[in-house]
């Protein structure tokens, strides 16, 4: 078989990490790595260098780039809400600029584009659970706009190149994932409330914790991804990954305090603007599409994403 050239960028971060661990543990496939380190980790790029086929490119994809690739995950940009509000225009560049940046290049070297979009992209939605056809309900003024409408352009920007450059596009969107490699001070829930845990802290519960999320575990993502990836090559996508789990974060406050065998209270802390009151995925798409459906059970996920924080601690 052919060696394909596959850069990833995004490489240092949680998702990023774990595909590139995937494919370097099972393909035969050179790697090139691509992160800027804003959010992601250069432990997780120290631990992809042990590969022989990953190659790190230190970059930022708001500046053009020119790489010669077969196949781009292009996972770059902050996902946790603390993080694409640290700097919002900057979340806006990198979602704009970087994917116009990206997809130049695909343009020019003839790559496939897989673009990680999110369950974002539908706001706060009027339709319960999420499918592909709907088109959303974001405040385009409010604090998640940074990355909400820079998600939002990003997949204009797909399906522009597409139909006006011919680049072939994968377009998914990621509904929460969590798992091991999460960093600690992720800011994002699952992180918190194990962290939380574990240092017998008050878990932080922002409004009422009636608001809902449905968490997949980060290799039935990475398995997603790589589906989509090798779909069929009129597959463009939007496909949700995830699960139909539904939780809220009250119960996923519950269940962590009742794995870890924490002494932790909760605590109820302002629910941040904007936040959306419900999310669960349709997933019949990708069940036809690509034959994807999540293995792994939340209470087992967190299980190993505890052991994983311990190991860590
Ligand atoms: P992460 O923050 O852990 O990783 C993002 C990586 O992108 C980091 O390593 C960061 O340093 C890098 N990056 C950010 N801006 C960059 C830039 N301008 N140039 C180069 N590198 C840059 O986030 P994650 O959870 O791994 O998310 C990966 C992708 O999946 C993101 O595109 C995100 O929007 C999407 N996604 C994730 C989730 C989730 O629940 N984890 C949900 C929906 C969508
Ligand atoms: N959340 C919470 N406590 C925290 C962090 C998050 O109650 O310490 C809530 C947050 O308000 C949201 C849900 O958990 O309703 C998921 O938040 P996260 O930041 O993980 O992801 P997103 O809001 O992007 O889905």
């Amino acid at each position: 078989m052919v060696k394909k050239k596959i850069l990833i960028t995004g490489c240092a971060g949680f998702i990023g990490y774990n595909l590139c661990k995937k494919i370097l543990e099972e393909e035969e496939n050179d790697i090139i790595g691509l992160d800027n380190f804003y959010t992601g980790s250069e432990a997780n790029v120290k631990l992809l260098s042990k590969y022989k086929n990953f190659k790190f490119i230190l970059h930022d994809i708001i500046s053009p780039v020119e790489i010669k690739a077969d196949e781009i995950y292009h996972l770059a940009s902050p996902a946790s809400p603390v993080f694409y509000q640290k700097n919002p225009i900057r979340t806006l560049k990198t979602n704009f600029m970087g994917t116009m940046n990206i997809l130049g290049m695909a343009k020019r070297f003839k790559s496939k584009v897989l673009l990680s979009s999110t369950s974002e992209i539908y706001g706060d939605p009027l339709v319960h659970p999420q499918k592909e056809n709907y088109w959303g309900n974001v405040n385009p003024i409010g604090i998640r706009a940074c990355y909400d409408e820079g998600k939002r352009i990003a997949e204009t920007l797909m399906f522009e190149y597409h139909r006006n450059h011919n680049v072939q596009i994968k377009l998914c969107r990621i509904f929460n994932t969590y798992g091991p490699s999460m960093m600690k001070d992720d800011g994002r829930v699952v992180s918190n409330f194990i962290n939380q845990s574990l240092e017998n802290k008050n878990l932080t519960v922002f409004g009422d914790g009636n608001q809902t999320r449905s968490f997949c575990y980060v290799s039935d993502m990475v398995d997603g991804l790589m589906k989509m990836m090798n779909s069929s090559d009129d597959f463009t996508g939007p496909v949700n990954l995830g699960t139909d789990d539904e939780r809220s974060v009250k119960d996923i406050a519950q269940l962590i305090i009742t794995l870890t065998n924490s002494n932790s209270k909760i605590i109820y802390k302002r629910l941040p603007s904007d936040d959306p009151c419900r999310r669960k995925p349709d997933l019949s798409l990708a069940k036809k599409k690509l034959k994807f459906s999540a293995k792994i059970k939340l209470e087992d996920g967190l299980e190993k994403t505890i052991t994983y924080f311990r190991s860590v601690k």
